[in-house]
């Protein structure tokens, strides 16, 4: 008998230590520990140390606090209700939530909740929801200001590569007509010259020149040659085919335009009809009283379909055109201005 009742005293000793050490590590952890009677829906437990640092009093916790849902920010109630229900239903292992909790003073504080059911004496009588609540409040704030500096972060990153795009195209245009410089038609123009020979296309490459344009400058002024040169620009633009053809500026007044897939012939008459229409364009000023009106040289030349075999790199066979397309220029202007000179370029040698 003696034996039995050492025993007895010895398992509740054991209880009492285990229950300390739990207590140590609960506190130790600042974990909060509440339990629910699942059968009779008794709180054994009520997450009181969580009150207790929300501000609320030892009475406001038994008296008003029956429903921790009352104190959940209305956001996170549905979040929490579904967590819940989860667990119950057996989708989840385990119950796992965080939401915001109303202090006494009206702030709102993050904690985490993790329970599970529990079977105590392995029967569902003993069934019980069991879990720790604690709090995460400083790691949230903390995340919430590493997602806005985030977010400040995003937004300055979109507007400098906005920013650098807007840098990047006014590093390839002409400030006064809105076209390509030549810095950009020299970069299109090797990229045609691979293209053409890689798949045996023919390739045109026109220059324009304004005859005479130092006289529009001494008669009317900077600003209305200005004009006239931004008149040709728009002939030349819609004269050609949009995201085919490139226009550049590539001097004071004077013009290239690449023609991918080209023949000379077709080269040669976009020309003519770009001559005549720039011939046929008035700039008006002193108001619509007077007119004027311009005429430009062309320099015409075509790299054949045979420039596969050309020897040479493709920006060095893009050079070559130009110049070539310049020589014609020249011709033209000898040979009295307005009017088209050409020339076809087999494949970088001059032929
Ligand atoms: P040609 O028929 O031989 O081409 O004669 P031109 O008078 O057109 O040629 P020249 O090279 O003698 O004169 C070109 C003029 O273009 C000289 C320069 O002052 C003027 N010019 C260069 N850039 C600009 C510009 O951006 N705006 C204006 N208004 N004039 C410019
Ligand atoms: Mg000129
Ligand atoms: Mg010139």
């Amino acid at each position: 008998m003696l034996v039995r009742y050492f025993a007895i005293d010895q398992t509740m000793a054991e209880e009492n230590v285990n229950k300390e050490r739990l207590e140590l590590a609960l506190e130790a952890a600042g974990l909060d520990l509440w339990e629910n009677d699942l059968v009779n829906g008794d709180v054994m437990h009520m997450a009181k140390k969580t009150l207790v640092e929300l501000g609320y009093s030892a009475q406001e916790v038994s008296n008003d606090i029956n429903d921790i849902y009352s104190i959940v920010h209305p956001d996170d109630v549905p979040i929490l209700k579904s967590a819940v229900k989860n667990h119950f239903s057996g989708v989840t292992a385990q119950y796992r939530c965080e939401f915001r909790l109303r202090s006494r003073s009206g702030r709102w504080i993050w904690y985490a909740s993790y329970g599970k059911i529990m079977t105590v004496g392995g029967s569902d009588h003993g069934k019980r929801f069991i879990g720790i609540t604690f709090n995460i409040d400083d790691r949230k704030r903390r995340e919430n200001e590493i997602e806005q500096i985030n977010r400040k972060l995003a937004k300055q990153n979109a507007l400098l590569e906005s920013m650098n795009a807007s840098l990047q195209l006014l590093a390839v245009t002409d400030s006064l007509t809105g076209l390509a410089n030549r810095r950009k038609l020299m970069e299109v123009g090797a990229n045609e010259c691979k293209r053409a020979k890689r798949f045996r296309h023919p390739l045109s490459l026109l220059v324009l020149d304004i005859d005479f344009f130092k006289r529009v400058n001494d008669t009317w002024g900077h600003p209305i040659g200005d004009r006239v040169i931004c008149a040709v620009a728009d002939v030349c633009l819609n004269g050609t085919r949009k995201g085919i053809d490139v226009v550049a500026r590539i001097g004071g007044e004077e013009f290239a335009i690449v023609l991918p897939q080209t023949n000379y012939v077709s080269a040669c008459a976009l020309a003519e009809w770009l001559r005549e229409a720039i011939e046929g364009k008035q700039v008006s000023v002193n108001g619509g009283t007077e007119l004027i009106a311009s005429t430009v040289s062309i320099g015409v030349v075509t790299l054949t379909d045979n420039a596969a075999s050309s020897p040479v790199s493709d920006s060095a066979l893009f050079g070559l055109l130009l110049k070539k397309a310049d020589k014609c220029l020249y011709q033209a202007k000898r040979s009295g201005r307005n009017c088209v000179f050409g020339a076809i370029e087999a494949n970088g040698a001059t032929t």
